[in-house]
C-alpha cells in the first residue's frame, strides 16, 4: 500500500477551493435564481417543487446507465426507483406493466426520438408524418434518423387537418406510415385526436397493425390523466408509444421526462454492453439517476386527488385569464382541456418583461402549477391590455 505522489506536495494550492472572484460570480447567479424562480408564466415549467430531502443524493453521482430491469454491474443506480415509476406511468397511460418498457429521459425530445426510433425499427421503409404545429425538434429527429418525413397542415387552433394526413399519406404512397399525433401543441396546447386518425386510417384501408402512432405528450402528458373527460392519449386509445416531460406538468430541478412504448417493440432496439455487463434499450449512454429519483418523489407523495385539484386549479386560472382578457375586448383563446391560453401579440417589451414566448403573430400564457392566485397573470393582462390601448389597437 503506497500514497500516489503526485498530488502529496502543496503544488496544487487549495484544489477545491475557487477563487473569491468565482465565489462571487456564482453567488451573484444564486441570488438571480432566488429572486426569479417563480418566474414562468410564458413557459410550461412548473416550480411548485420541493425536493430538499434529495440534496443528499448530490454527494453522489448517480447513473442509471442501461435499462433498469437488467443485471448492471455500476453500483450507484437508482434502478428500483426507475421500476416504481415505470410502473405508475404505465398504470397512467393505460398499459399493462409487463406489456410495455419504458424510462426516464432527458426530457420530452430524448422520448420523441425514442418512440420514432423504435416505429422505424419496426417499420425500416417507413415515413414520417408530423404535423406543421409540431414541436422543432421532430423535424430535427427526423433528420438524426434519416426518416423521410412530411408536414401535415394544421388548422387555425393547431389541431391536424386529418384530411390532409391522409392525403399525404396517400399521395407518398407508403405502406407504413408513422404518425406523430400531438398531445398538446407546444404553441397553442392543440391536442391531435389519435381515435380521429385511426378511424380515417381504416377508412383509408389501413389496418391498424400496419401504421404506427406515437405521442408527443411532453406538454399535456400529466394534465389529461388528471381530468374529467380527456382526449384520447393512452395506450388503450391507440398509442404505441408516448413521452413526456418532467420538467413541465410535474416539475424538476433538471430536464428530465418519461417514454414509454410496447415491449414487442422495444425488444428490437436491445444491445448488449460488455464494459457494464448489461443490456440496453434507451437512446443514451449514461442516463442521470437524480432525476429518476425526483420524479418518484413526485408520483409517491401526491396523492390522485391532489393532482386532479392541481390541474383543475391550472384550468380555472385559464378561464380567468380568457375571460379577463376578452372582457378587455382581446379575442383570446384557449381548447379543451388546455393550460395555454393564446392572444395577439403586443410589443417585444410586454412579451419580454412577462418572459412568454411569442409565434406566428401569437403570444401565449400558460398556467404554470406554481401559481395559486391570479396575481401573475394579472399583471401581465393588465401590461397586454395597456399597450394595445396605447396603440390604438382594436379587435
Ligand atoms: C416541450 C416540448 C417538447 C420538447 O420537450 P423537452 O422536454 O423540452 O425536450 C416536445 N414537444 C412538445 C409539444 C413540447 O411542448
Amino acid at each position: 500500500m503506497a500514497d500516489l505522489p503526485m498530488l502529496q506536495n502543496d503544488f496544487y494550492l487549495d484544489p477545491h477551493r475557487l477563487s473569491p472572484e468565482d465565489t462571487a460570480k456564482l453567488d451573484a447567479f444564486y441570488e438571480h435564481c432566488m429572486k426569479h424562480r417563480y418566474f414562468n408564466i410564458g413557459y410550461p415549467e412548473s416550480y411548485d417543487f420541493d425536493y430538499s430531502d434529495q440534496k443528499r443524493f448530490l454527494d453522489f453521482h448517480l447513473n442509471n446507465c442501461g435499462a433498469w430491469d437488467e443485471f448492471c454491474n455500476y453500483q450507484l443506480q437508482s434502478f428500483p426507483f426507475e421500476k416504481e415509476v415505470i410502473e405508475y406511468f404505465a398504470g397512467l397511460f393505460k398499459i399493462p406493466f409487463n406489456k410495455c418498457w419504458g424510462y426516464v429521459t432527458n426530457g420530452g425530445t430524448e422520448g420523441n426520438m425514442w418512440g420514432i426510433y423504435i416505429g422505424r425499427e419496426k417499420f425500416p421503409e417507413g415515413t414520417l408524418f408530423y404535423s406543421r404545429e409540431s414541436h422543432y425538434s421532430v423535424a430535427k429527429i427526423a433528420k438524426i434518423l434519416r426518416l423521410p418525413a412530411h408536414a401535415v397542415l394544421a388548422d387555425e387552433k393547431g389541431e391536424m387537418v386529418y384530411s390532409d394526413l391522409i392525403k399525404q399519406i396517400k399521395n407518398s404512397r407508403v405502406k407504413h406510415p408513422i404518425i406523430l399525433a400531438n398531445i398538446g401543441t407546444t404553441v397553442k396546447g392543440a391536442i391531435d385526436n389519435i381515435a380521429t386518425i385511426q378511424q380515417k386510417m381504416t377508412e383509408a384501408g389501413f389496418n391498424r397493425q400496419d401504421y404506427y402512432i406515437h405521442c408527443d405528450e411532453a406538454l399535456s402528458g400529466m394534465v389529461l390523466p388528471f381530468v374529467d373527460d380527456p382526449q384520447p392519449h393512452t395506450f388503450a386509445d391507440g398509442a404505441d408509444s408516448l413521452s413526456v416531460s418532467g420538467h413541465k406538468n410535474i416539475g424538476a430541478p433538471m430536464p428530465c421526462g418519461i417514454a414509454l412504448a410496447k415491449k414487442e417493440n422495444v425488444d428490437s432496439i436491445k444491445v448488449e454492453i460488455d464494459y457494464i455487463a448489461c443490456s440496453d434499450k434507451t437512446m443514451s449512454g449514461s442516463r442521470n439517476g437524480h432525476t429518476v429519483l425526483y420524479i418518484w418523489e413526485f408520483i409517491k407523495k401526491h396523492r390522485p386527488d391532489y393532482l386532479r385539484a392541481r390541474v383543475a386549479n391550472q384550468l380555472a386560472l385559464v378561464k380567468y385569464t380568457v375571460d379577463k382578457f376578452r372582457q378587455a375586448g382581446i379575442p383570446a383563446w384557449t381548447q379543451k382541456n388546455s393550460v395555454t391560453v393564446v392572444f395577439p401579440k403586443p410589443s417585444e417589451e410586454v412579451w419580454q418583461k412577462h418572459n412568454m414566448a411569442t409565434a406566428g403573430g401569437v403570444t401565449h400564457f400558460v398556467a404554470t402549477c406554481h401559481q395559486r392566485n391570479t396575481d401573475m397573470a394579472d399583471a401581465m393582462i393588465a401590461d397586454v391590455v395597456a399597450d394595445f390601448k396605447r396603440r390604438h389597437i382594436r379587435f
